[in-house]
């Protein structure tokens, strides 16, 4: 542990952001009465299922993506993650993908999200996950203020598959923290098709 984040834990410790209890990001006993977790069948032609863990209008869950993409808090998305996971376990996918950041956007944030929540996934379901085959070759706007169709024309061609995946690789699960429209999931889907007709599924932590 760092004198930085030494001192942040002193000053602000860790506590359930419903209960308050002390060391724990968001405890068990409060985890099962704070989100919905859902899926959908084909949300885009490309996608086949979505999963996700609560509707981004939820309070918590928006504080909980905002801990963990900005205050830099990883066990925000611990917390999601065991929740995603026990949606998504009996599932069968090959490799695990998270959404690229640009670099530059890379840069400015320290870290990528969508590779956070890859790598917990990756862990639970014991499914191997890469960062380094799809990458973002544009760096887009944030999607936030942006319409429907200002959204898919943001990151229309923002994704490129840098070397193809392994050939036994059949069904890919795309992980992301939001969904909006699912237009970076079906740019990303676009993407990674033209190596091969892959099954893709998504999961995030939050739907629009
Ligand atoms: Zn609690």
């Amino acid at each position: 542990m760092s004198l930085f984040s030494f001192l942040t834990r002193m000053l602000f410790p860790l506590r359930c952001i419903h209960c308050g209890r002390f060391d724990i990001y968001l405890c068990r006993t409060c985890e099962p009465f704070l989100f919905t977790p859902g899926n959908i069948a084909q949300p885009r032609p490309l996608i086949r299922k979505l999963f996700w863990v609560g509707s981004y209008k939820n309070p918590f869950l928006q504080q909980l993506i905002h801990d963990g993409k900005y205050s830099g808090i990883p066990s925000a998305f611990t917390s999601a993650c065991r929740i995603l996971f026990s949606v998504i376990r009996r599932a069968n996918y090959d490799f695990i993908i998270p959404i690229p950041l640009h670099r530059r956007r890379l840069r400015e944030r320290g870290f990528n999200q969508a590779e956070i929540i890859a790598r917990f996934l990756s862990q639970d379901l014991h499914i191997p996950f890469a960062h380094d085959y799809l990458i973002r070759t544009r760096y887009t706007r944030q999607q936030v203020k942006l319409s429907y169709e200002q959204r898919q024309q943001n990151v229309a061609d923002a994704f490129l598959l840098v070397q193809p995946l392994p050939a036994a690789v059949r069904s890919i699960l795309l992980v992301d923290d939001v969904w909006t429209t699912g237009a970076t999931m079906h740019a990303a889907a676009q993407a990674l098709r033209q190596n091969k007709k892959f099954a893709l599924t998504a999961a995030v932590i939050a739907k629009d």
